[in-house]
């Protein structure tokens, strides 16, 4: 190999003529098969290709944007039958975000993730969804291990399967230590969730680092993190080869590279699939990886379809048919998840008569198309289950709660600090402000699900 000794960072030299390839193949999918004849060295010793999903949140269906599971498991094996050491990884929030794994509580993502190839996954925040009983079951049914060295149960024990994996593909011998954002505990519901702690990242990483640098040609951080966070970490860290990362839904067009580490993110629902490639020098004295290259394949590039993955989608996509597909209203124009906000927080409103109703803007995702609106874009809106609840707030309290929302939520104005106020809300946000206030609030659930709660006057009163 000619390529450059590690010491000289810079541009890979094969940088601007990938980039062009990529933007070729954004207009022709045909290119696809010729960029990936150019870039999969077949059975080349020091070579390896990493492909690499995040946040796919159970987005298993092919439409318009999304590969869905079947096209990302024949791609991989399209990578798989053309090169030599293929790693294929996922950086967590696998579940969450359909009706499938919604009513099947995340557990056919992972008997997906078996068929499409996983090597290793993560455990993101979302996994937690259904309470850490629920991840066990998880664990049981992937074949592929699910990593996560900080995610900590009641009595301190792991979580995942492991906190980090090694392996030897070909000549070539890989660490991947698996990181959950500490932000957990706050991001997901309490209940199943009792006493968990997912660490800090100082306190396990430079240990895991210290034992694994030296015993691995190429050192993977798989994380989900978020982007930002992510960069942090490959400055904090630099004898790490690659993160590649999940959490914030970046599209991360090509690997990033901060000092002598690549940061890589794959967008997120399956819209993008990500493939990099390592030169990797087993019998350096140094750092084993050379050089690396890398980007994203986009959802309408991916047409093959794996017959397997496919017949198990429909298997489970034909369950949930008969109760999400009907059409429950048509919309005369389309709504971006910000301005349903509004538009959901008053029908929680209506339903429960209250003073206010707040939808965290997190917990709304996805949008409207303008058209027939199904229930079962409703589920994508609201696949976690929550439930319609009452919270008796003070007004002081409330400015807090609403503080925590990225952009200065709309209602922040009009609230009297001094007031007690009657909120229409989901059990997400109730259990969260009953942990933060305690006695100061009353929180009251209805037990009735937000999405019926949503469907029902949707297909009373339409949409506004
Ligand atoms: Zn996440």
């Amino acid at each position: 190999m000619s390529q450059p000794p590690l010491a000289s960072f810079g541009p890979p030299q094969n940088a601007h003529a990938h980039i062009q390839l990529v933007s070729v193949m954004r207009r022709i999918p045909v290119a696809l098969a010729l960029w990936l004849a150019s870039i999969l060295t077949p059975l080349a010793a020091d070579t390896l290709h990493i492909i690499h999903t995040n946040d796919f949140h159970a987005h298993i269906q092919a439409n318009k944007t999304d590969a869905g599971a079947a096209r990302i498991a024949a791609f991989a094996s399209q990578v798989r039958r053309e090169s030599g050491a293929v790693l294929m990884l996922d950086a967590g929030d696998a579940i969450s975000g359909t009706p499938v794994s919604s009513i099947f509580e995340g557990e056919p993502i992972f008997e997906l993730m078996n068929l499409m190839g996983y090597d290793v996954g993560l455990l993101g925040n979302h996994e937690f969804d259904h309470g850490i009983e629920k991840i066990g079951t998880f664990l049981d049914i992937a074949t592929f291990p699910l990593l996560s060295a900080n995610a900590k149960n009641a009595s301190g024990g792991l979580i995942a399967d492991a906190p980090y994996w090694l392996g030897d593909l070909g000549d070539i011998s890989v660490g991947v230590i698996g990181l959950t954002t500490p932000d957990t505990p706050s991001l997901t519901t309490p209940r199943g969730n009792e006493g968990i702690a997912v660490l800090a990242i100082n306190e396990v990483l430079p240990d895991l680092i210290n034992t694994l640098r030296p015993k691995v040609d190429v050192l993977i951080l798989l994380t989900h993190l978020g982007h930002d966070n992510e960069l942090e970490l490959a400055k904090a860290f630099p004898s790490v080869d690659l993160i590649i990362g999940g959490h914030s839904h970046t599209l991360v067009a090509h690997p990033v590279k901060v000092g002598t580490t690549w940061v890589a993110q794959a967008d997120h629902y399956g819209k993008h699939v990500g493939l990099i490639t390592l030169d990797v020098d087993p019998n350096a004295e140094g750092r084993a990886v050379r050089s690396l290259s890398g980007g994203l394949v986009s959802a309408d590039e991916l047409t093959a379809l794996d017959p397997e993955v496919d017949a198990l989608v429909n298997h489970y996509e034909s369950q949930v048919a008969e109760r999400v597909n009907q059409t429950i209203t048509h919309s005369t124009r389309a709504y971006s998840s910000d301005e349903l906000q509004p538009i959901l927080e008053h029908m929680l409103k209506v339903a429960l008569q209250a003073d206010l109703g707040f939808y965290n803007r997190g917990g709304i995702r996805d949008s409207l198309p303008e058209g027939p609106i199904s229930a079962r874009m409703i589920w994508n809106i609201e696949p976690f289950g929550n439930s319609l609840v009452r919270l008796n707030i003070k007004g002081s309290d409330l400015l807090i709660l609403l503080s925590q929302e990225q952009k200065l939520h709309h209602a922040a104005d009009s609230i009297d600090p001094d007031q007690r106020y009657d909120l229409a809300t989901n059990s997400f946000i109730g259990s969260h402000a009953k942990l933060a206030f305690g006695d100061s609030v009353t929180l009251q659930d209805t037990g009735l699900m937000i999405r019926d709660v949503l469907i029902s006057h949707i297909k009373d009163r339409g949409l506004p």
